[in-house]
């Protein structure tokens, strides 16, 4: 008894201070199999590849009840949207209802797990610039769910007024990394453009290649003039240069971010200037 209340407690610690073998067991809901997992999240069945979601609170949902990944990070990216002007309205909660109803083909579990994962998020620690990559990844195939995302941030944004400062940074951040992607600007969706395709009739599509992300990455095509790419280049770089984000009081994955970025942003520069030859 003494023995197994040693091994109990010993379980305990290394649950709680982290041993790197903190394993989750679980069955299978599909092929009943026994199945090792290290986080919430989606997986695969490593037996009968069904996937399934194991949330934080330990439930297992099947993939027809669970949203998948990218329609969680949408739920809690919202709810960081609506948050991010202290206040979670009323008004706000009601349109990203009706955008979830209009929008998104959700089950009526799905839609449930949606509103779930909007209330834990509202006052959860990971960062909004964080879930804005995941999406980007996740959705990086098909842009035109990039497109509704931002179009819906603005919806959430405007609906209790006009778009609060904080609401705004948030937005251009999300603009400023599915760009990548997209290839929108701020001020076009500002004017009511967004729509798939831009001036340089530079759309997106899955042909692209690694060159076409680095002019993506400047936010030129390969139509630009070299001018129009050193002063794309100039500007990014100054807007994400380490050196501006040091002093300021920034959250951490903002600085992360930026650095990321920066580093991105340099890469891209000299893949372009080997191609065209400029020196
Ligand atoms: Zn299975």
């Amino acid at each position: 008894m003494e023995v197994l209340g040693f091994i109990a407690i010993c379980y305990f610690i290394s649950k709680f201070f982290g041993g790197n073998d903190n394993k989750i067991n679980l069955k299978c809901p599909y092929c009943r199999k026994d199945v090792n997992i290290d986080t919430p999240g989606f997986w695969n069945c490593p037996y009968c590849d069904n996937s399934f979601h194991y949330r934080s609170d330990g439930r297992v949902l099947l993939s027809d009840e669970a949203c998948n990944e990218g329609v969680i990070l949408i739920a809690q990216l919202f709810a960081k949207l609506a948050k991010a002007d202290d206040v979670v309205s009323r008004q706000e909660i009601d349109v990203v209802d009706r955008i979830v109803r209009n929008d998104l083909e959700l089950s009526d579990p799905q839609r449930k797990e949606f509103r779930e994962a909007f209330n834990e998020h509202k006052n959860s620690v990971l960062g909004y610039l964080e879930i804005i990559h995941q999406l980007n990844y996740f959705y990086r195939e098909t842009p035109q769910v990039l497109l509704f995302i931002v179009d819906s941030l603005f919806t959430i944004a405007r609906v209790d007024g006009g778009i609060h400062m904080s609401q705004e940074n948030f937005i251009h951040a999300a603009i400023e990394t599915f760009n990548t992607t997209i290839n929108m600007r701020y001020e076009d969706f500002l004017q009511g453009e967004g729509n798939s395709s831009n001036d340089n009739g530079n759309e997106y599509d899955n042909t692209d290649t690694a060159e076409d992300r680095y002019y993506h990455v400047l936010g030129c095509t390969a139509n630009s003039t070299n001018d129009e790419i050193k002063s794309a280049y100039k500007r990014l770089v100054q807007q994400y240069h380490p050196d501006k984000h040091v002093s300021k009081d920034l959250p951490e994955d903002m600085i992360e971010y930026a650095a990321n970025k920066f580093k991105e942003i340099r890469q891209a520069y000299e893949e372009i200037k080997k191609e065209r030859k400029i020196s």
